[in-house]
């Protein structure tokens, strides 16, 4: 009997409880999926239309493995325009999904013993992406009380001759925090003076919903030490097409595109057309999906007050309400994981357990529902809570 491989690695919990959600509604049941970062809208109609086009036309083949080039020329202008970037298509590579990018960085920056830091709350698939590449994630501890603002002196502490990698996610998820000015002006200053390379996980730019979204592409000679992560996912409402981008400098680019001609061969040519539709067109499309969930995240923190009495900050950025426990069910629970499966099992609610995301006294909603199940949803969370 041959070994069975004993990579330890545990599976994505914002995609595991959406699939456990996804299952339970084909038993017919009804079910309030907050689980998943994804925006219930419909494809807007521009990128509808390309992709029968892509089809008509037979686009079925094999992509330019670093992304067909109209797409990489057009993806630019849309970061150079909306963010002042000064990008040209030699610096952008088009990705499976914006995962797929970050996942080809760690492998492209990592040796084993590599300290990366990342901030607390993080997106559940840094710490295993570090991890799988021999990298130690390095963890900036931050708190709801400080409105998940961090202080850029304590961040500049954690550096240490083996930092290789500083990761900011800017709306972050699932903390909602908007970053300011300031804040990311001291990252970059922290990033050029130690010589470092900075991830900015741009992924909810077009999703900022209180004041401007402040991106790193218009430093100057910002590739030297930034690469940004871009996606169609959460800006186009496009989660389930894949297409994601990286900007950086050529010769990054170019080992990326190395990686992906080893292993994915890139984005599926006919959505690299629909992404193609949505970024020529992100000066009408974003502004229209801000909107919708702009007034989604409204009416989530609004019936939690009308539903269960309770007012708890809203996010200033992304698709994440990040709750406290102990808050949320009156110090009834404060273990989240015991929380959502319950929640699940009992009210048909799917969310986020905290710990995926390093509070374990936290859950997460995703407010990218349409708003019949907000409703339905806080309904159901207040029942199950009372
Ligand atoms: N990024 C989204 C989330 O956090 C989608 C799922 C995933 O890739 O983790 O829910």
């Amino acid at each position: 009997m041959p070994k069975f491989p004993e990579l330890e690695l545990s599976e994505s919990k914002t995609l595991e409880i959406n699939t456990v959600a996804v299952a339970k509604r084909q038993t017919g049941e009804t079910v309030y999926n907050l689980s998943a970062g994804e925006a219930y809208i419909d494809l807007d109609p521009n990128i509808e239309s390309a992709i029968a086009r892509a089809v008509a036309e037979g686009k079925t083949k094999y992509p330019p493995v670093a992304g067909i080039p109209e797409l990489r020329s057009a993806a630019c202008d849309w970061v150079n325009k909306a963010f002042r970037g000064n990008y040209n298509p030699g610096q952008c590579l088009v990705t499976p999904g914006g995962k797929m990018a970050l996942f080809y960085l760690f492998q492209s920056f990592l040796k084993p013993g590599d300290e990366v830091i990342i901030i607390s709350p993080y997106w559940v698939s840094y710490p295993v992406m570090i991890k799988l590449f021999g990298g130690k994630p390095v963890i900036l501890e931050r708190q709801a009380d400080e409105a998940w603002h961090f202080d850029p002196a304590q961040l500049e502490k954690l550096v240490t001759p083996k930092t290789r990698l500083i990761v900011i996610n800017n709306g972050a998820n699932p903390s909602g925090v908007l970053y300011t000015q300031d804040e990311i002006d001291a990252v970059f200053k922290i990033v050029k003076k130690h010589d470092l390379f900075l991830i900015s996980d741009e992924v909810y730019s077009g999703l900022a919903y209180d004041d401007d979204f402040r991106s790193f592409a218009d430093f100057p000679e910002v590739t030297k030490n930034v690469v940004i992560v871009q996606s169609c996912s959460k800006n186009f409402a496009m989660t389930g097409l894949r297409v994601g981008f990286a900007f950086a400098d050529k010769k990054i680019i170019e080992l990326m595109a190395k990686l992906q001609s080893q292993s994915t061969s890139g984005a599926a040519t006919i959505m690299q057309y629909a992404a193609l539709a949505a970024v020529l067109n992100w000066e009408k499309i974003i502004p229209g999906i801000n909107e919708e969930l702009k007034a989604r995240r409204d009416l989530f923190f609004n019936e939690l007050k009308t539903k269960l009495n309770q007012e708890h900050t809203p996010s200033q950025a992304g698709l994440y309400a990040f709750l406290n426990l102990d808050k949320l069910t009156g110090s009834k629970e404060k273990d989240s994981d015991r929380f959502c499966l319950k929640l699940i099992n009992e009210a048909n609610v799917a969310s986020v357990p905290g710990s995926a995301f390093g509070k374990s006294d936290f859950v997460r909603f995703s407010y990218g529902a349409t708003k019949q199940k907000i409703t339905g949803a806080v309904a159901a969370l207040a029942k199950f809570i009372s």
